[in-house]
């Protein structure tokens, strides 16, 4: 037999910003398996940039297209299975991926919808079911009619039969020691470019079943752990990576399990011996919250520990099938962490069942003051395969939900001098039985507002001032600016403004809607580059265009609760005067590090940096006013420089940089006395 040729993609969008920018690791596996077992009759070639995939199309069309199905690229790869069906009928297209409904109506409207393009959709795990697929099409001579007409039962696979859909057993889970490293055959060398970061796997399942996530199935709830072949996938990635020393891993509960002790351990040596990874994106474990601390402990600061709260509700919690994760302990490792200075965060989304504006606001306050660095705040997602997606639950809870256009997930594209657009659409509740829509978006900009002031610590001078002065950072500051909004200034009431267009106006109620509006107005689009995430350009317009107006409203809500307190006298007035300008030099224009900043402080700001702010005025009190130079040491420039080069200096880049490295107060400058 001829041997086949076999493209696979996990499309990204590249319209304003690549809208992601890691490795292509699920069509790798794939391949990697193709290549283990069938390398005498298949070439297999893996693409992630649309322009990299079009050309190819068009010197060589393959036999089979396979597509990773997400629903950030699904949308673009059906842009594509169109075109390519067009074009060259013969080329057998292929889905797989978590974006696909496994309820009998989601799945008969997605063949009713799809099925002129789409011959095939894996489901669950790929690997097995993709090679049992092209044997089966080996077999018929690649004659799907025949495949269709003979009703065969394909493992992990549907596709529309002559008389209906045919829906294949589950397979049973793949053992990770049986899937071979995409990276250490070479499958993945042509992503090392810069631009992308490597993403690997360690686990493959979830012992919990939260009703809002893919992997709450019970399909997943076997966690597989990977061993084989981690350190030489390592080595070779490190020697092989450019630009930022970023690494994601695939796990969804890093340092749970006893083995994730040896793979940190794997971990850790290649940090030693390469310099790589110097930053580990990985959701950390849920419980043995002890070992996930010990594991995050030994990975020099790689590793932001995660206490994944959605809420600290106990009424939500249960409905969403989180009540066997402790708050308490999730909590109290979150606050060891903290003091090992590997930096915490913890989630929260709004909007799940029972969820109150009330009960978010406590939950953001609970976490606030469990001294979590970073707040990541998402809003309720009806993701397919969900437990809480189903008729039922959404008429349980009165959800009201609406499309909205994943942030930077669109483009225009070209196939054989052909244009087309793409752009991808996920489904947000926006109410429910107990959110109205008005407290839906009074959350949103409470949000907004945690984000600006918190995430970051883009203000952690006036947070160590209220340590030191028992102030609440949450209840004194956060909450007064959020309730004052719209009274400071006609610039600050403005990014809210803003803000909540985003939030209520670029809503659709249906795909038709949305794809006409965005094929009307797609030129402006990839031209405005302030983007489509309302969060990231709400906080870069905070950060880049208001900051010395944010500063020094924040420091006047902090005089204001010292002087409620009667513990503002002139000493501190001029304290924090000087903290207030000093805090301004640090981050104005942030980016830019050939600016030569000199002024004259009365207090020691060395040693204010060493104390992290969280120490008395009488403590750094200099004997008379001294020169500081505040500037960027050489390691931040080099950050800055690989941070410019992944994001771009554009309005969208910088929102996405600052929403993404939540560590990005590493980057403020610093101070050194002028001798
Ligand atoms: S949300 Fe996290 S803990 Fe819950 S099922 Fe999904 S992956 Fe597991």
């Amino acid at each position: 037999m001829n041997s086949k040729s076999i493209y696979l993609a996990d499309l990204t969008h590249t319209g304003i910003v690549l809208s992601s920018n890691v490795f292509p690791l699920s069509i790798g596996l794939i391949a990697a398996y193709i290549k283990e077992h069938r390398n005498d009759i298949t070439k297999c070639e893996l693409f992630k940039y649309p322009e990299d995939f079009s050309q190819a199309l068009e010197k060589r069309p393959p036999d089979i297209v396979g597509f990773a199905n997400y629903s950030w690229n699904f949308a673009i790869s059906c842009a594509y299975a169109k075109q390519i069906k067009l074009r060259w009928p013969e080329t057998i297209i292929v889905f797989g991926g978590p974006n696909y409904g496994l309820a009998t109506d989601e799945i008969k409207i997605f063949w009713e919808k799809y099925g002129d393009f789409i011959d095939f959709h894996i489901v669950k795990e790929g690997e097995e079911a993709f090679l049992k697929l092209f044997d089966t099409l080996c077999e018929f001579n690649f004659d799907i009619g025949k495949i269709k007409k003979n009703e065969i039962n394909l493992g992990n696979v549907h596709y529309l039969g002559k008389k209906g859909i045919i829906i294949g057993e589950s397979l049973p889970r793949i053992k990770l020691e049986d899937l071979p490293s995409p990276y250490l055959k070479g499958l993945m060398d042509k992503f090392f470019d810069g631009n992308l970061c490597p993403l690997i796997h360690t686990t493959r399942g979830c012992p919990f079943k939260c009703a809002f996530c893919t992997e709450g199935a019970e399909y997943y709830n076997k966690v597989y752990q990977r061993l084989d072949n981690l350190e030489e996938e390592l080595r070779y990635i490190a020697k092989k990576v450019k630009g930022q020393k970023d690494l994601f891993i695939s796990d969804a509960n890093f340092g749970m399990f006893k083995q994730d002790k040896d793979k940190a351990e794997i971990l850790a040596k290649c940090q030693e011996d390469y310099g790589y990874p110097k930053y580990i994106h990985v959701s950390t474990g849920k419980n043995q919250k002890e070992r996930v601390l010990e594991v995050v402990q030994s990975l020099n600061g790689a590793v932001s520990m995660a206490a994944s709260l959605q809420s600290t509700d106990t009424n939500v919690l249960e409905n969403v099938g989180r009540s066997n994760i402790s708050i308490e302990k999730l909590v109290d490792a979150g606050k060891k962490a903290t003091t090992q200075n590997t930096g915490t965060y913890s989630e929260l989304i709004l909007g799940l069942p029972g969820d109150t504006f009330e009960k978010h606001k406590q939950s953001l306050r609970d976490t606030i003051n469990m001294q979590f660095d970073n707040i990541r705040m998402y809003q309720l997602i009806l993701l397919p395969q969900t437990q809480l997606n189903s008729p039922e639950n959404r008429i349980k809870y009165g959800m009201q939900t609406r499309l909205r256009i994943i942030p930077r997930s669109f483009g225009e594209y070209k196939l054989c001098n052909e244009k087309f657009i793409a752009v991808e659409r996920e489904e947000i509740l926006i109410s429910s039985n107990t959110l109205t829509h008005k407290d839906y978006v009074k959350a949103r900009e409470l949000d907004l507002t945690v984000e600006m002031l918190h995430n970051g610590g883009g203000h952690a001078e006036v947070r160590g001032v209220c340590n030191v002065y028992g102030l609440s950072w949450f209840d004194d500051i956060i909450i007064p600016f959020f309730e004052n909004r719209r009274n400071f200034s006609p610039e600050i009431s403005q990014i809210f403004d803003k803000f909540v267009e985003g939030t209520s106006d670029r809503l659709w109620n249906n795909e038709e809607d949305l794809e006409k509006d965005v094929a009307q107005n797609i030129s402006e689009m990839l031209l405005d580059d302030r983007g489509t995430n309302e969060m990231s350009t709400g906080k870069a317009t905070a950060f880049f265009q208001q900051f010395s107006q944010i500063n020094s409203t924040v420091f006047l809500l902090l005089k204001n609760a010292l002087e409620k307190r009667r513990l503002l006298n002139t000493t501190l007035v001029k304290y924090l005067d000087e903290l207030e300008r000093y805090s301004r030099l640090r981050k104005i224009n942030f980016l830019e590090f050939d600016k030569n900043i000199v002024d004259s402080f009365s207090i020691d700001l060395e040693c204010l940096e060493k104390h992290k702010y969280v120490i008395t005025p009488d403590q750094i009190k200099l004997p008379k006013s001294k020169k500081f130079e505040l500037l960027h040491s050489n390691k931040q420039q080099s950050l800055i420089k690989q941070y410019s080069k992944e994001f771009g200096f554009n309005f969208d880049g910088l929102g996405k940089m600052l929403m993404r490295y939540p560590h990005i107060h590493n980057l403020f400058r610093k101070s050194q006395a002028i001798a």
